[in-house]
């Protein structure tokens, strides 16, 4: 029997597998399909800054917490695996065509963060190819990225050495219960037995907690993504527009992103998904028109309509938790998100303030948990 079974081996799920198993757990993953290949595969893998300071939201806390642990996981995979993950310190700048971004730059400054308004010529400095249509931009001297196929493929190693034992290609249908607690996960294939549960199955995480009476507002948003060839790589930083960016590769290839389509579990590409990313790359970088089209991809963010993720214990099970619900900044997010699951289950002070992210605002399932009780639940995890 394990100390610790997680439901979900994306990035959530592997990195608080290995966060646990480092800290002395026993831990099993299990996973309906193959580790790692669902929307943590698919993201883009941009790293925005944050600074635990100056950060006052829980969304920035948990954002400013995960950039602190970045560069030591990292440094910790690769001695422990031998892979290097691509993190690296890129930048970003963020460009508009129409809207002024000024109050945008004086956000991430006021927080904390190292933000250049740039003028023209700065901006020309930086990037030259960026078009000169653009009205406004500004640079964010902290932003990184992550290869986020080989981080999976780093974290899933260092998981291995740690002794977490994987399941792949088992559907967790349900959990087995005597009284407040769980005992087990119901499978395909046979139950299993451990001490402490936590739901890190993204955009797919609903139903497993309705199983446990919470009807978490937790659905697929999928997102689409191209990528191009293009050497010698026309730009350095990553270049975004709202939910629309640019990110380079180290080898030649650029990321084109994303879609956000409300369509179900429904993951391909579309003539209209593909046509608007290429139209929005060419509009926003001219010389990427004669970029070569590598390939194109989808996936599906765990949505949950609400700025922050869920991190909590389940109300009506004292050993069942959730972690999901990351939609766009799962990636970012999850060493931060680890640590503070280990926490949660280890019954240790958190880093940082768990009221962000509890699970007001999920609706309590039929047989489920009273707002009272959530609110409880919520105020036990402080
Ligand atoms: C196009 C795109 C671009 C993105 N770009 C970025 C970015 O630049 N930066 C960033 O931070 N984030 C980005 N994201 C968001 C990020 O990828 C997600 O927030 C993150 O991957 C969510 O991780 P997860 O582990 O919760 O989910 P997933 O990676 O989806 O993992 C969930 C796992 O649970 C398993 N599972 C589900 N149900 C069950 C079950 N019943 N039983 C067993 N297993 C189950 C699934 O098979 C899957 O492996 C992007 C996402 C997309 C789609």
């Amino acid at each position: 029997m394990s100390d610790v079974i997680v439901v979900g081996g994306g990035v959530i799920g592997l990195s608080t597998a290995w966060e646990l198993a480092s800290h002395g757990a026993t831990v099993k993953v299990i996973d309906q399909g193959m580790i790692g290949r669902e929307a943590s595969w698919a993201g883009a893998g941009m790293l925005p800054p944050g600074n635990l300071v100056g950060e006052t939201s829980g969304e920035g806390r948990l954002r400013a917490l995960s950039c602190e642990l970045w560069a030591e996981w990292t440094r910790s995979l690769r001695e422990s695996t031998g892979i290097d993950n691509g993190y690296q310190n890129c930048g970003a700048i963020e460009v508009s065509f129409d809207r002024s971004l000024h109050d945008e730059a004086d956000t991430w400054e006021a927080a904390g963060n190292k933000v250049e308004f740039l003028s023209d010529e700065r901006r020309r400095h930086f990037e030259p190819t960026i078009s000169s249509r653009i009205k406004d931009a500004y640079r964010l001297d902290e932003f990184c990225q992550v290869r986020n196929p080989r981080h999976l493929k780093a974290l899933a190693a260092a998981c291995a050495d740690a002794g977490v034992e994987f399941l792949e290609g088992s559907a967790v249908s349900g959990w087995r219960v005597s009284e407040n607690r769980v005992t087990h996960v119901r499978t395909t294939v046979e139950d299993y037995a451990a001490g402490q549960f936590v739901i890190c199955s993204g955009a797919w995480s609903r139903q497993l907690t309705q199983e446990a009476g919470v009807d978490l507002n937790v659905e697929p948003m999928r997102g689409q993504i191209v990528l191009l060839r293009c050497s010698p790589l026309p730009f350095r930083h990553v270049i975004q527009d709202g939910a629309r960016y640019l990110v380079p590769r180290a080898d030649g290839r650029i990321l084109i992103g994303s879609t956000e389509e409300r369509v179900g579990f429904v993951k391909q590409n579309t003539v209209d998904g593909v046509q608007s990313l290429l139209k929005f790359a060419v509009s926003v970088v001219p010389a990427l028109a004669s970029a070569e089209i590598e390939r194109t991809w989808s996936g599906l963010r765990p949505f949950s309509g609400r700025e922050e993720p869920f991190i909590s214990r389940l109300p009506a099970q004292e050993n069942l938790f959730v972690a999901t619900g990351h939609f766009r900044s799962g990636l970012q997010m999850s060493p931060g998100t680890a640590v503070l699951v280990r926490q949660m289950l280890q019954g240790q002070e958190s880093s940082i303030p768990m009221n962000p992210y509890s699970l007001v605002g999920s609706v309590p399932g039929p047989t489920g948990a009273s707002g009272e009780e959530l609110i409880a639940a919520q105020s036990h995890q402080q």
